[in-house]
């Protein structure tokens, strides 16, 4: 399998927290006003190289770990999900992967979502140049989000789960107060609005637990920033 490649920076500390090498991939078809790499946006820009070819330049570099950009890589999403799956398997380096799809539209799309298990870091979004902000550590425009994949797709398995812990108490309260009718229907009222108001709390902070962005630690294989 080839994937086209627009450049490849060894070395970086541009694209991600630590030491990266960057690759650039070709194609894109969000069209950002404002782009910083209008070039980027053909698919046939840019060197015709094999993941064999790519994964020999990453594992050259001991430290460094591994940054998809571009253009956007989801538009080769298919090659470039097999070279996030082989680093994985045959490196203990991270991925970060700056993309114009926003998490949610990637989470909606199947041919999107099948690199989410190998990516570390998600920097989602279009860029908006009326969101544009300087100060913004690795992202052009304040819409962008720094998103920790792997927290991010426990916290749904956790929410999922919630919500059908939840449909069935529900449903067995329901059942038992009208099987035994040993309450009043004022008093099931208020039990019912306490256990709403209880599983509110507890979903509200649930989802801030689980879906977060990332804080700027660095970790093992990284060098810092
Ligand atoms: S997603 Fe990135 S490469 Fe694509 S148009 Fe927007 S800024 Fe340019």
């Amino acid at each position: 399998m080839t994937l086209r490649v627009l450049d490849i920076i060894e070395e970086t500390m541009v694209d991600g927290v630590g030491l990266r090498t960057s690759i650039y991939f070709s194609g894109c078809n969000h069209f950002c006003k404002g782009c910083h790499n209008p070039q980027s946006w053909n698919l046939h820009n840019g060197e015709e190289m094999t993941i064999d070819e790519l994964l020999d330049i990453i594992k050259a570099d001991d430290f460094a770990n591994v940054t998809f950009s571009g253009g956007d890589p989801l538009y080769q999403c298919e090659g470039v999900t097999e070279l996030a799956r082989r680093i994985k398997e045959e490196t203990d380096k991270t991925i970060w992967c700056y993309t114009g799809f926003t998490y949610e539209e990637i989470l909606d799309n199947d041919y999107l979502k099948q690199i989410l298990p190998y990516i570390d870091v998600l920097v989602d979004g279009p860029y908006i140049e009326e969101l544009r902000n300087t100060d913004l550590p690795f992202r052009g425009s304040e819409n962008q989000r720094i998103i920790d994949v792997q927290k991010y797709l426990k916290g749904e398995k956790i929410m999922n789960l919630w919500v059908k812990v939840v449909v069935w108490f529900v449903c067995f309260i329901f059942l038992v107060d009208w099987s035994f009718e040993l309450i009043t229907m004022a008093s099931t009222m208020a039990n019912l609005v306490g256990i709403a108001i209880a599983i509110a709390i507890f979903y509200f902070t649930l989802k801030t637990k689980c879906f977060t962005t990332i804080t700027f630690k660095t970790n093992k294989n990284e060098k810092g920033n």
